[in-house]
């Protein structure tokens, strides 16, 4: 396990604007730090701030495969904007067969255990993949998304991957990081004018209904609380 855990606290970084905590976690960590990119308004902003600030970064995003066409627009858009790649990473090919031949391409909404199968291929390995070696975990998780995520604070640990986990907005609002978006004139994705406002991909996401909580639209037939893809789970024994 990777010496890293005396080195940043969320007290180191809690008092610094969002843009300067990428900074500092950068010059506290020796080796490789990964943003995992969703293209949501937060991804869009923490990735603004990486490439003004031109800070040694590696930025991935996944490709389910089922992501909606104006996310792929975004994706596009944003490279051409900011002059750089964003490194896609995609299932394993045959991992991905073996699913759709056991379950239907749409065999999400038959079970949750199916739906956890598909974000399993689709996202959670290729998460384990993207981050292996790895000593920070930079994502957008803001404590007010769910009750899941209040606790994930602005540096946390996770044990179950052995690295540091660096939520840089943990302690933003959404309407802040919307309206510093726009300050900045970041891209954001087309559907948050149509009511869409957590984005995953298609099958799985619906736009919000007025007074719906912010996270209501993803996976909204399942009936618990508790509705993730895995990748903010502890990580799994291999399978
Ligand atoms: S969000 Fe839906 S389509 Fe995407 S990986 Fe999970 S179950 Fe599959």
């Amino acid at each position: 396990m990777l010496d890293i855990v005396p080195r940043i606290s969320s007290e180191d970084v809690s008092a610094l604007p969002a843009a300067e905590r990428l900074a500092y976690l950068r010059r506290a960590i020796d080796g490789s730090i990964i943003f995992t990119h969703g293209f949501g308004i937060e991804g869009q902003l923490i990735f603004h701030w990486i490439c003004e600030g031109n800070i040694d970064i590696d930025v991935v995003t996944f490709d389910t495969g089922r992501l909606f066409p104006e996310t792929y627009q975004l994706w596009a858009e944003t490279e051409r904007r900011y002059g750089r790649r964003i490194r896609a990473i995609y299932p394993n090919g045959a991992a991905l067969e073996r699913l759709v031949a056991k379950q239907g391409i749409d065999g999400i909404y038959e079970s949750k255990q199916a739906r956890l199968a598909c974000c399993d291929v689709r996202k959670t390995r290729p998460l384990d993949r993207a981050l292996a070696g790895a000593a920070a975990w930079i994502t957008g998780l803001r404590a007010d998304q769910n009750s899941n995520r209040r606790d994930a604070g602005l540096v946390g640990f996770d044990a179950s991957r052995g690295l540091l986990k660096f939520n840089p907005l943990f302690d933003w609002t959404r309407d802040a990081v919307l309206a510093e978006a726009r300050r900045h004139d970041v891209p954001i994705n087309a559907l948050h004018a149509k009511g869409f406002v957590s984005i995953g991909c298609a099958p799985c996401t619906r736009a919000l209904r007025p007074g719906e909580p912010e996270r209501s639209g993803r996976w909204w037939w399942e009936q618990d609380g508790s509705r993730e893809c895995g990748l903010h789970l502890p990580k799994r024994a291999a399978g």
